[in-house]
C-alpha cells in the first residue's frame, strides 16, 4: 500500500544504500540487485512508515500513573511529577518512548517536551521527526527568564540536529504561557527558522480562562498571584493576536475550534496534529475533524503522552477518527502516512512509498480481509507490526 497509488498485490520496494526508494511496484517489476539484503513477508502488508504528529515521548515513564480526573488537576500532577523527576531519568523514558514507536510502525514523530532527552535518542537510535523544545511561563513578568532557558537549551541540543531530526519550539498553552511570552517565542521561531507546536483549544477550562479570564486554570493562576485577565476571544484568535499563526504552527489538538477558529486556521495555513484518544480520555469532546477536512487543512493523526492514552497506536487513533470524520479506511491509511507527512511539510520526503522519497516503511500482518486498507485499519495494531524501517534500515523487528 504505498498510498500514492492503488495497492499491489505481491508489491515491493527496492531502497538503496543511501536510504532512497529507488524502486516500488509488483515484486517481478522491482530489481533486485544481488547484493541486496532483502525480508520477504507473504502474509504482510507493507506500508509507508506512520507519522505520529503529537507525542510527549520524555514522559513514558508517567504512563498510567496520573489518576486526576480533571484537566487542570491532571495538568499540575504531570508538571509536579517531571519535577520531582531527576533528569537522567527522562533519557530512558525518552529511549522507551523512542522504542514504542518503532514497534508500531511509526518511523516520524512529532515532539513536544522539555527534557532534550527526545532528540537526544532520536539522533541516537536513528529516528525522524521535529523535537518543540516546550517553555512554559504563565507570569508575565518571568517571560525574559523563560526565554533565556529556552535559548540555552536550544543551544545545547543543536548539535543532536540531524538531516532527520530538528528542533522546534512548543510555547506550550494559554494557560501555561503569557501573551508576552507567546510573542517572544513566537519572534524567536521566526528569527532561528524554526518550527512551531502549541497545544489550543484543547479544553473548556482553557477556552474559559483566554475567553473570559474564568474557571479552574484562572483560578489556579489567580492563587499563584499572577493577574488573569479574559481577552474576549477564543484560544485560536488569542493565537492570532500574538502573532503565532504567522509561524504556521503545529496546532496541537483543536477541540473547541469552531468554524470561524477553523477558518482562521486556513487561513494561516496552521496544520493541526488530531489527537482522538487522547481527547476522549480527558473529556475534552469531539474535534470537528470532518470539518477541518473538507475545509482542507492539513491534519495529522497523534497519539499525545501515555499519561494520556493507554500507549502509542496510531492504527487504534486512526480507527476513531475515521468514525469521527466518516472517512474510507483508504483515507484513514492515507491519514496516519501522506496527511501527517503533509501536517509537518515533509511529504516531499515521506508519507508515501514513492521513487526518490526516503525509505521509510513497516509490514503489518493482519491477514486481508477484503482491501488491505480496510484490513490495516479494522484490526491493525502494534502487536502486528513485523518490521519498521527508516531508510532502508530496521529500527524494529519482530
Ligand atoms: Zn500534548
Amino acid at each position: 500500500v504505498s498510498v500514492a497509488a492503488p495497492p499491489v498485490r505481491d508489491g515491493a520496494v527496492l531502497i538503496s544504500n543511501d536510504g532512497r526508494i529507488e524502486a516500488v511496484g509488483a515484486d517481478h517489476d522491482v530489481p533486485r540487485p544481488p547484493n541486496a539484503e532483502t525480508r520477504e513477508f507473504p502474509k504482510g502488508i507493507l506500508l509507508p512508515g506512520l507519522i505520529n504528529t503529537h507525542t510527549h515521548l520524555e514522559l513514558s515513564f508517567l504512563r498510567g500513573a496520573v489518576r486526576q480526573p480533571e484537566f487542570h488537576r491532571w495538568v499540575a500532577e504531570v508538571r509536579d511529577r517531571k519535577a520531582a523527576t531527576p533528569p537522567e531519568a527522562f533519557l530512558a523514558s525518552a529511549e522507551e518512548g523512542v522504542r514504542e514507536c518503532f514497534a508500531s510502525g511509526i518511523t516520524t514523530v512529532a515532539d513536544c517536551g522539555d527534557s532534550g532527552a527526545v532528540i537526544q535518542t532520536l539522533n541516537r537510535l536513528g529516528g525522524r521527526g521535529f523535537a518543540y523544545h516546550e517553555v512554559f511561563g504563565p507570569d508575565p513578568a518571568r517571560a525574559g527568564e523563560s526565554m533565556r532557558g529556552l535559548t540555552a537549551s536550544l543551544d545545547r541540543l543543536a548539535r543532536f540536529e540531524t538531516k532527520r531530526v530538528r528542533l522546534g519550539i512548543s510555547p506550550h498553552a494559554p494557560y501555561t504561557v503569557s501573551a508576552e511570552l507567546f510573542r517572544a517565542a513566537a519572534r524567536l521561531a521566526e528569527e532561528l527558522d524554526l518550527p512551531l507546536a502549541i497545544h489550543i483549544a484543547e479544553s473548556p477550562a482553557e477556552s474559559a480562562l483566554v475567553q473570559k479570564g474564568e474557571g479552574p486554570f484562572a483560578d489556579a493562576l489567580r492563587a499563584r498571584g499572577i493577574a488573569v485577565e479574559g481577552t474576549g476571544g477564543s484560544p485560536v484568535e488569542f493565537l492570532e493576536q500574538v502573532g503565532a499563526l504567522e509561524r504556521r504552527p503545529l496546532c496541537v489538538h483543536a477541540v473547541q475550534a469552531g468554524d470561524d477558529d477553523l477558518a482562521t486556521l486556513k487561513r494561516w495555513d496552521a496544520p493541526v496534529a488530531h489527537c482522538p484518544r487522547s481527547n476522549a480520555a480527558h473529556g475534552h469532546g469531539a474535534a470537528g475533524v470532518a470539518r477541518m477536512r473538507a475545509l482542507g487543512l492539513r491534519v495529522g493523526l497523534g497519539s499525545d503522552s501515555v499519561a494520556s492514552v493507554p500507549a502509542i497506536d496510531l492504527f487504534a487513533e486512526a480507527r476513531e477518527a475515521q468514525k469521527l470524520a466518516g472517512c474510507t479506511a483508504a483515507e484513514a491509511v492515507r491519514w496516519m502516512t501522506l496527511d501527517g507527512a503533509r501536517a509537518l511539510g515533509m511529504q516531499t520526503a515521506v508519507g508515501s512509498l514513492e521513487v526518490g522519497k526516503r525509505g521509510d516503511a513497516c509490514v503489518v500482518e493482519v491477514g486481508v480481509n477484503g482491501s488491505p486498507e480496510s484490513s490495516v485499519i479494522t484490526h491493525g495494531s502494534p502487536q502486528h507490526v513485523r518490521l519498521t524501517v527508516i531508510e532502508g534500515r530496521p529500527v524494529r523487528e519482530g
